[in-house]
């Protein structure tokens, strides 16, 4: 089946005072409906500048987006505030990492998901009423039609993401994206909340995008994961593939820092020293290098070239792909034996 979602080379670009920002540079991907793709990584590596390009809630004035994002066929890019607005609620919908500031503090919870459903149809206030009970009840919130009446303050945070979870799919929206969703809850409601949104992608057979630092997240949820530094895809492949044998040395200090992954409890193996590259100015060449242990410089390629995103050619993995100049037999040899010395 053709993908719902088509994101092809996509720049997003904004001045600021100091220089210009340039947050995505060339990222490319798809998902189909009833799958679920991760964006991993670090504050500031694009993930949530691509999803709000892709909801067209960026700063329109300031901004510049460019390549194509097409939704079921259609370049978004392409059209209209108006026409994306109409979109946005019916066609894709945004969950949020904090419900309360996506939530408006003085209305109810159960006039908010009202009005979400009444702007996309023509509906009286007791029908989108009855809707709105049918949703909170299908997320697993007690009572809801007692629910209905209260403010969002009275809910808790779990409750509170399930609410925002019933206001997102009210209109059965086709692409459905999750920025954080879990971040703010505890280990428990979060794997609660994950499960919630598998079983919601079964009924409703949306396509996901779950946006995240936390690759324990991605393990549990995602079927294909891209994984992002400084704007640009360092890896992308199937969460199998990509949990079980990581190419790029960012995924390996990122997956070395689950320890449900890696059986070690608390320990980081391979830590990843510094911070991620301001995005005004990128380092030349391959953007992770002033933090990889094994770049390749003086002379190499590291500095200098921007790797491309490319298939594995020896390992037969169809759909994996890494931006790293390491030859492929070295990488999985370096990999394995760091792994095994510490
Ligand atoms: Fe490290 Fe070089 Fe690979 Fe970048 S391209 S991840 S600097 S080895
Ligand atoms: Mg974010």
């Amino acid at each position: 089946t053709d993908p719902y979602l088509k994101v092809e080379d996509l720049r997003v670009s904004f001045p600021t005072e100091d220089g210009v920002v340039r947050a995505v540079d060339g990222v490319s991907f798809s998902v189909e409906r009833g799958r679920t793709l991760g964006i991993v990584g670090e504050s500031g590596s694009g993930k949530s500048v691509t999803s709000l390009s892709v909801m067209g809630l960026h700063n329109r004035k300031k901004t510049k987006v460019e390549g194509r994002i097409l939704l079921g066929g259609e370049d978004l890019l392409s059209l209209s505030d108006e026409q994306v607005r109409r979109k946005r609620g019916r066609d894709m919908s945004m969950i949020f990492q904090d419900p309360l500031s996506a939530l408006h503090p003085f209305y109810t919870v159960g006039r908010q998901i009202v009005e979400a459903y009444r702007v996309h149809h023509n509906v009286s206030k007791a029908q989108a009423r009855t809707r709105a009970i049918e949703m909170l009840d299908r997320v697993g919130i007690p009572k809801p039609d007692k629910r209905f009446d209260q403010y969002p303050h009275e809910f808790s945070g779990g409750m509170r993401q399930r609410a925002m979870i019933a206001m997102s799919l009210i209109n059965d929206p086709d692409l459905v994206i999750a920025d954080e969703p879990t971040t703010a809850l505890d280990v428990t409601v979060q794997a609660q909340i994950l499960d919630l949104l598998e079983d919601l992608q079964r009924e409703f057979n949306s396509a996901i995008v779950i946006i995240t630092h936390d690759l324990g997240v991605v393990s549990q949820i995602a079927d294909e994961v891209l994984v992002m530094y400084a704007g640009r895809v360092a890896e992308f492949g199937t969460a199998e593939q990509v949990l079980r044998g990581p190419q790029h040395p960012y995924a390996w200090g990122l997956l070395s820092s689950v320890p449900s992954l890696h059986g070690n409890a608390d320990e980081d193996l391979l830590p990843i020293k510094g911070n991620p590259p301001s995005l005004i100015n990128v380092p030349p060449g391959c953007a992770f290098n002033p933090r990889c242990r094994y770049a390749m410089l003086d002379p190499g390629p590291c500095d200098t070239e921007v790797p491309q995103l490319l298939p594995l050619a020896l390992t037969d993995e169809p759909g994996h792909k890494v931006a790293c100049h390491l030859p492929e037999r070295q990488r999985k040899e370096t990999y394995e034996n760091d792994i095994a010395s510490v």
